[in-house]
Formats: C-alpha cells, structure tokens, sequence
C-alpha cells in the first residue's frame, strides 16, 4: 500500500493507475476505523480491476465544537495496518495546511436537504462536509466514492453536490455496520464510559420501537412521541427523533417508505442512527 501526504504524490499515483485501466474507487474517512468503514473499502474492491483510494482527514470545518474535534480519536498507525490488510492500494494521510492552506476562503453550501436535523443542530456541519468532499474529489478524481448509510443525510447531501456540480463521479452507499447487540459503529463509540454503552442502546431501540409503531399503524407523530419516551426513559438525551422522507429529510408526505432517523447524546458523546421503515397510510389518525 502506497502512503500519499500531499496532493501531487495522489494524482500522480491516481493518473498511473487510470493509465492502466483501473476503476479509482475512493472512500473518504476520518479515521479510527471499525468494520463500518472497512465494509466501505470491502465494496470498493468489487469495482472493476479496482484502484482503491481511503483518505483519512479529521476535517475541522466540519465540527461545530472546538472540544469534540480535540477528543475525535485518532490511531493512524493503526488504521494503515487495517487498509494495508484490506489490500487498499492508496491512502491519503493529508495535514491541515495541504487541504486548508493559508488564504482559503471558499466554502461550499447546499440549501434543501442540507437544511433540517443534522443541519439545524450543527450549523455549519454540511457547509464543512461539503467543502472537504468537494475537495477531495477534485484530489483524488475518482470514478466512484463510497458512503455509509449510518450517515444518510450525509449520503443525500453527497449525492446533491455531485449533480449540482456535474461531478463525473459514481455514489455508492452501503448498509450501516452494527455490533452484536445493535449499536451501530461509529469511531466515537470509543469514547462511551461502560455505562454509556449500556445507555447508548437507547438509540437503536428507540428507532426500532419506531418501526414498530409505524408499522402497527401508529402516525407519524405517535411514532417520534413514542421513540422520544423510550429514547428519554432509558437515559439518553434526546437531540431529534424524527419520521421523514428519505430523499429530502422533510415530511415524508404521501410516502409508505420513510426514514426514522434520531441523534441523541450520551454524557460528552452524540451518536445518530436512522433506520428505513414502512407506515400504513390508510390507518393514520391525527
Ligand atoms: P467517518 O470516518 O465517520 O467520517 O466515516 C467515513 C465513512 O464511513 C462515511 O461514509 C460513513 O457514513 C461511513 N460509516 C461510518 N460508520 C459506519 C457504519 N457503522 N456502517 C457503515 N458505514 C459507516
């Protein structure tokens, strides 16, 4: 596995490589790698004579909070063993200075689905994700890039920016990767105290409880009152527990197939989660 630290050493590697016939296949992280992003790379090694690409880059302008950067877990040794073991062929290990150099002053915003939830709770936080994917891609090129479900909103505003701006670049997404008991992976789940991580299933379970309710025939307001009692009752702090549309995170409307997707806080650590579900319309009430 070839280590790229600046943006040269990527093209010229990216450009030997299309030369050759591969098919660049990127998945962007930030590190401190579980089976989730792991799972992102297996999918990106099914491409085609696959060239695969991770980078890994903590991206400040993507954290609202100056604490929860500082505590975001880091072990790059560690995570170039597991890509190294995965047979990626690439990875991008970028300082701050070579993605943001002295003097930038750009920033790429997307309105609409960027908007409620994950936008409204940490302003700023897509306009920073937006910005580095945009980046990123015009570094790497890639063919296709890789995204997780755990992070759908994130995958919507992805797949936003590249038809907004004619990125010629694939999306692909995949399932969300869980422990055993539920929670769903996430390098933060490092930072949960043994009693947190008993806590922390409050989310999943509040998702689930959901699902249920949808699919009994609750509305879509029983079903988030519903999520929000269990979710409170088990110890979680409640960010949002909400039924949308899983294309424009807005009022799912006429729509059977929604998403129920929640962010709660658990002491110093927020986790999100979302799960798909289907509600029947005809026994709707209120
Ligand atoms: P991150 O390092 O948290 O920025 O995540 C990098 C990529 O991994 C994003 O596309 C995430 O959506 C994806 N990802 C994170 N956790 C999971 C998970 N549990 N299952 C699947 N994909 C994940």
């Amino acid at each position: 596995m070839e280590k790229a630290t600046t943006i040269e050493a990527v093209r010229t590697a990216v450009r030997a490589a299309r030369k050759e016939g591969r098919t660049i296949a990127f998945v962007p992280t930030m590190g401190y790698l579980h089976e989730g992003h792991l799972a992102l790379v297996d999918a990106a090694r099914t491409e085609k004579q696959a060239f695969v690409v991770v980078s890994i880059f903590v991206n400040p302008r993507q954290f609202g909070d100056a604490g929860d950067l500082e505590a975001y877990p880091r072990d790059e040794a560690r995570d170039c063993r597991l890509l190294d073991e995965r047979n990626v062929d690439l990875v991008f290990l970028p300082d701050g200075a070579t993605i943001y150099p002295p003097g930038f002053t750009t920033r790429v915003s997307i309105e609409g689905v960027a908007v409620p939830l994950e936008g409204e709770f940490r302003p700023g936080h897509f306009d920073g994700v937006a910005t580095v994917v945009a980046k990123l891609f015009n570094i790497v090129s890639p063919d296709v890039a890789f995204f997780g479900e755990k992070d759908a909103q994130q995958c919507a505003v992805v797949k936003r920016l590249v038809r907004d701006l004619d990125f010629p670049i694939r999306i692909e997404t995949i399932p969300t990767v869980r422990e055993g008991d539920g929670l769903a992976m996430s390098s933060r789940n490092v930072r949960l105290s043994p009693e947190s991580r008993t806590t922390s299933l409050a989310l999943f379970r509040a998702l689930r409880h959901g699902r249920s309710l949808l699919e009994y025939g609750a509305s879509d307001e029983e079903a988030e009152r519903g999520m929000r009692l269990l979710a409170e009752s088990e110890g979680a702090e409640v960010e949002y527990l909400r039924v949308v549309d899983a294309e424009t995170f807005d009022s799912p409307n006429g729509r059977s197939d929604v998403l129920l997707v929640g962010a709660v806080r658990i002491g110093e650590v927020r986790l999100i989660d979302n799960m798909p579900a289907e509600r029947q319309l005809n026994s709707e009430i209120s």
